[in-house]
């Protein structure tokens, strides 16, 4: 190789790398629903026999002097949780202990919609500056509150997202395919909520998505036309949503879902209940 070629081809990975820095993704869990659900509670078209656990997740990128947690979790004292019987509960931002990292270090929290297992933590972060769609954030602060409003909401998550806003330490994003921060984007489409968004993060050559529940299980990644039971304001929309995902990531396996245990199957785990997805 000459030497001229051999210095464009180092220049033109230089470039690719400082257009998409590199991450290191992770799963963790920090608690479980104590008993066995039939898939045809989350899933419409589930075939009756089948059953699954579910797991409470968050998951972490760190990368480009960034530590960046997508979802917050829940405080065990939510009352919603013991709808579910949670076992193995750790305060999600113990489970950051695992990979030698604290709440404090969060610089961000890309929420990927304000329900109370996905954002009721967020106040254990104290230096995060914290993302959500506009819409959604509208909706859970207002409008779910009016007498037709769908309340699938809770009163103190929605204290606590007018408060971080009120402190200045939340970012309204505004629409679909955004990328908010070098290399780390958002979409939204699914309506999981009034306007929920999922994550889709480059790093390196690999483009993955943090599916949250915008995809909640592998069932539905891997049946086209899947759609939840009582989880979208939106069905057609939810089921595009995942055939999208698959255009946009680089493999189908870097789908990432909200509440599926697999995720512990399909990717090395580093500690207990944390799976490093990249
Ligand atoms: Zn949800």
């Amino acid at each position: 190789m000459n030497k001229i070629l051999f210095r464009v081809l180092i220049l033109v990975s230089i470039h690719a790398n400082a257009q998409n820095p590199g991450y290191e993704i992770y799963a963790l869990k920090y608690a479980a629903v104590s008993f066995t659900l039939p898939l045809s509670a989350l899933v419409l078209d589930a075939p009756q026999k089948d059953s699954m656990h579910a797991d409470f997740l968050i998951w972490l990128v760190k990368g480009n002097n960034r530590i960046v947690l997508v979802d917050a979790g829940f405080n065990s004292d939510i009352e919603d949780a013991k709808d579910f019987g949670v076992i193995n509960f750790l305060r999600p931002d113990s489970v950051l202990f695992k990979l030698n990292l604290q709440a404090k270090d969060v610089t961000d929290i890309i929420l990927t919609h304000p329900h109370w297992d996905h954002a009721d933590g967020v106040d254990l972060f104290p230096n995060s500056q914290v993302w959500i769609q506009k819409e959604d954030y509208n909706y859970c602060v207002s409008g779910a509150w009016q007498k037709n409003g769908k309340k699938d909401y809770h009163k103190r998550v929605a204290r606590k997202l007018l408060e971080l806003n009120i402190a200045g330490r939340l970012t309204l994003v505004d629409g679909d395919n955004k990328e908010i921060l070098p290399g780390i984007s958002v979409y939204t489409g699914s309506r999981h909520t009034y306007n929920s968004q999922y994550v889709l993060v480059k790093t390196g050559s690999e483009k993955i998505i943090l599916a949250s529940d915008n995809a909640y299980t592998y069932y539905n990644v891997n049946h086209l036309k899947s759609a939840p039971k009582d989880a979208t304001w939106d069905i057609s929309g939810y089921i595009k949503a995942i055939v999208r995902m698959k255009t946009l990531a680089s493999d189908t396996k870097f789908i990432i879902p909200g509440h599926d245990p697999l995720v512990f199957k399909n990717f090395p785990a580093v500690a207990e209940g944390v799976a490093r997805i990249k």
